[in-house]
């Protein structure tokens, strides 16, 4: 990262942003599932259908500001608005702090629009059980524009090769894993496979290789702590979205420390 600004400027422009971004998250998360249009009509009370004013949208603010209820007929709002813009403030704000010393810029804002987009493919996932095609494109444009940028830019060909054999590898994977176990995969994973595997590979293989498999062994633990807690039902499918998300996060933040540690166990560093 560049530094351009003092750093407590640059994150708090970070967390302003990360707040604005998950504001737009709660209307995406809301209308895309519905087939609404993400960005006609303004936003409306569900209840009383009373637009919201600009200065009732205000991300975390007017919430607070209006004591979690509409301004015209007092319905309770979701405390989920406020927390996912804080959470994608917070997630940024890490994001940066942690990626930061070590990426381009261009490369920061790929990871930051995979974050965003992240968000709200787990949160419609998580409640519909499925990716809608639209958000997972949408987020492969935003992700993929300032990687191939930056490739352009540093004639970075080789980093470029392994993103593009990472997205086939994990293409595969994940198809191979749907004809292997149907009812874990579906068609939204498979289509969001390719997208995880350009961003693992760009940031190298030990981040591809731990990326690959670190969503199955978060998988595990889960539906292993689920069974235990009497959560798991038969046929009810845990979704494996954010499994493959939170997988493909850790690995970008913890991938060469994974990759070290292994290869010291291993006797070989
Ligand atoms: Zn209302």
């Amino acid at each position: 990262m560049t530094d351009l600004l003092p750093s407590w400027l640059l994150l708090t422009y970070v967390g302003l942003l990360g707040a604005v971004v998950g504001s737009y998250l709660n209307v995406l998360v809301w209308r895309l599932p519905r087939e609404q249009s993400t960005t006609r009509p303004r936003s409306a009370c569900p209840s009383c259908g009373h637009a919201i004013r600009w200065f009732d949208n205000v991300p975390v603010l007017s919430w607070l500001v209006l004591r979690g209820r509409c301004r015209d007929c007092g319905t309770r709002i979701s405390v989920r608005y406020p927390l996912v813009e804080a959470g994608v403030a917070v997630l940024f704000v890490a994001l940066v702090v942690l990626l930061g010393p070590r990426l381009s810029v261009l490369s920061l804002l790929a990871v930051l629009a995979l974050a965003g987009g992240g968000v709200a493919m787990s949160l419609i996932d998580l409640e519909h059980h499925r990716l809608p095609d639209k958000l997972t494109a949408a987020t492969s444009v935003l992700v993929l524009l300032p990687i191939v940028a930056e490739a352009l830019l540093t004639g970075s060909w080789s980093r470029l090769l392994t993103a593009t054999v990472a997205a086939v590898a994990l293409f595969v994977l994940y198809l191979g894993a749907a004809v292997v176990y149907p009812g874990g995969m579906g068609g939204g994973d498979i289509k969001l496979a390719p997208l995880l595997g350009f961003v693992l590979g760009w940031f190298g293989l030990p981040h591809a290789v731990v990326g690959a498999f670190a969503p199955f062994l978060l998988g595990v633990v889960a539906v292993l702590v689920l069974a235990v807690r009497g959560r798991v039902r038969k046929g009810s499918g845990v979704p494996f979205g954010p499994f493959m998300l939170a997988g493909t996060f850790a690995a970008l933040l913890w991938a060469p420390a994974v990759a070290h540690w292994y290869l010291e166990v291993a006797g070989l560093a």
